[in-house]
């Protein structure tokens, strides 16, 4: 598989990048998906995914993105494990290097998705689904009158705060400094809801509880003007201190907006580059959902398909 050239390679595999391989794989595009350092994506950091149309009861992250995984492999999707560190873009076929080879391809898909930005606690890490999280449309339902912490004091905070209030019981909002940076109507309408606190000039020390047995059940937090340190009590923290979309691999290569996700033409997945595609959170700062990822997972298996037709037809 090292000299080949592919005849399309997927970057990626979330929502996006798996559907992308099996539409390409059924349209006997024998497409392979270099999984990333974090096969699967950010699913696999949630723990119950209810909002998935098809999984009546819900289904856990990670197993629905091994059954996404294996419907890729029944018709033929191949994988590779680890990180392209390089990508040249600049002439076809496309080369994609990892740490041991390289590999061609004549059509690339990027679905490499977005990261959300953690404090980098081991607390955070250890307790990851069971009551942390950095998704409050995924994970919001589960804390039904119960208190939650969000981190951030831009537009997301306030988005993510304010979603959290249909929910909670009470929210508190902790923030670094002691005035935000979101939009004046998004602090507006958090400062006006009742459910909403504000916990300034400080940040998460660490966060206390087990991950199977109690979750999260509270934080220390210190001010970092006096440097106290203080415990409070919540059952969720919400991490809302931004996103990254994961395209530093591309940079002066294909076009981003000025937050750095991949710029696409409206209603395609095509990039401004010839032959490149990019699908799901990559490409999208708005919506970020599986279901939207896997929609333009699809969208990208067809525009590639479409256009390797052409490129052969000529
Ligand atoms: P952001 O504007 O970059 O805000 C990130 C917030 O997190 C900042 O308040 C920052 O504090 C804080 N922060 C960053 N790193 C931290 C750390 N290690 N520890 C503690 N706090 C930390 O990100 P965002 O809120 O995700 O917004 C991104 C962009 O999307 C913005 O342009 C925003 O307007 C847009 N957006 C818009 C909407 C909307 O209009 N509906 C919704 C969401 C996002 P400092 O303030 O001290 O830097």
């Amino acid at each position: 598989m090292t000299s080949e050239t592919h005849k399309v390679v997927i970057l990626g595999s979330g929502p996006a990048g798996l559907t992308a391989a099996l539409y390409t794989a059924r349209a006997n595009l024998s497409p392979i998906v270099i999984s990333g350092s974090q096969p699967g994506g950010q699913l696999t950091i949630t723990t119950e995914v209810e909002n998935y149309p098809g999984f009546e009861h819900g289904i856990q992250g990670p197993e629905m993105m091994e059954v996404f995984r294996r419907q890729t492999e029944r018709f033929g999707t191949r994988f590779i494990e680890g990180d392209v560190t390089e990508a040249r873009l600049g002439k076809r076929p496309f080369e994609l290097v990892l740490h041991d080879r390289s590999i061609f391809a004549e059509s690339l898909i990027i679905a490499t998705g977005a990261s959300a930005k953690l404090l980098g606690i081991e607390s955070e890490k250890r307790l990851m689904g069971y009551g942390v999280s950095a998704c409050a449309t995924c994970d919001g339902f589960f804390f039904k009158d119960k208190d939650a912490l969000v981190v951030g004091g831009g537009d997301t905070a306030m988005e993510e705060a304010t979603f959290l209030t249909k929910f909670c019981r009470k929210v508190d909002i902790v923030h670094r400094r002691d005035h935000l940076r979101a939009s004046k109507i998004m602090q507006d309408r958090a400062h006006r809801n009742p459910k909403i606190g504000f916990i300034w000039d400080s940040v998460i020390e660490e966060i206390h509880g087990q991950p199977d047995k109690t979750g999260v059940i509270g934080a220390r937090l210190k001010n970092v003007r006096t440097g106290a340190s203080s415990d409070v009590k919540t059952d969720a923290v919400f991490m809302a201190i931004g996103h990254k979309p994961n395209t530093d691999l591309f940079k002066g290569q294909l076009e981003m907006d000025e937050f750095g996700y991949l710029v696409v033409l409206a209603g395609s997945t095509y990039t401004n580059v010839e032959g490149v595609f990019a699908a799901g959170d990559v490409a999208d700062r708005i919506y970020r959902q599986a279901v939207t990822a896997a929609g333009t997972g699809c969208m990208a298996a067809i525009d590639a398909e479409r256009w390797l037709e052409e490129q052969h037809s000529h």
